[in-house]
C-alpha cells in the first residue's frame, strides 16, 4: 500500500503545481501584457519631439525631420530690417548658435529635443519649436 500512497501523494503534488504553474503562466501573460500596452504608449507618444518648425513673424518657413539628419549643418535665417538668426541641426536636436538680436536668449536656450520649451527669439520674431508631427496645431503642441 506504500506505493498507492506514493502514487496519491504525487498525483496530489502534481495538482498543485499544476495550480502554480497557471498561477504563474496567468501572472507572467499579465506583465507582457502590461508591458506591451506601456512599449505601445511610449511608440504612439514619443518622449522627444521628431520634427522641428521654424516660424518667423508667426508662420512657418522650415520643418525640419530631426530624426533624418544625418549630418550636423547650419543656415541662417535673414529677417527684413537685417536680423540673422543662425540655426544648428543636428540628428534629434535643434538650437540657435548665433544671433544679431540684442538679448540673446535664444542662443543662450542652447540645443532642445522636446517640446517642453520652445527656442524664441522674440526681437527677431523667430520661435524654434520641437514637436511630434510637422503640422502646426498638434493637440499637444505648446502655445505660445
Ligand atoms: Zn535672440
Amino acid at each position: 500500500m506504500k506505493f498507492s500512497n506514493v502514487c496519491k501523494k504525487f498525483q496530489s503534488s502534481l495538482r498543485e503545481n499544476k495550480t502554480v504553474f497557471l498561477l504563474c503562466a496567468i501572472l507572467i501573460l499579465c506583465v507582457i501584457i502590461s508591458l506591451a500596452v506601456i512599449m505601445g504608449r511610449k511608440k504612439s507618444v514619443p518622449e522627444n519631439g521628431r520634427y522641428a518648425r521654424i516660424y518667423q513673424n508667426g508662420t512657418i518657413i522650415r520643418t525640419i525631420d530631426l530624426s533624418a539628419v544625418e549630418e550636423p549643418y547650419q543656415f541662417t535665417i535673414c529677417g527684413a530690417d537685417g536680423e540673422e538668426n543662425t540655426i544648428e541641426v543636428k540628428n534629434g536636436e535643434i538650437g540657435m548658435i548665433s544671433a544679431n538680436c540684442r538679448d540673446q536668449i535664444c542662443v543662450k536656450m542652447g540645443f532642445i529635443h522636446s517640446a517642453a520649451m520652445p527656442v524664441t527669439c522674440l526681437p527677431n520674431h523667430i520661435v524654434i519649436e520641437v514637436g511630434s508631427s510637422s503640422e502646426e496645431n498638434e493637440p499637444d503642441g505648446v502655445a505660445y
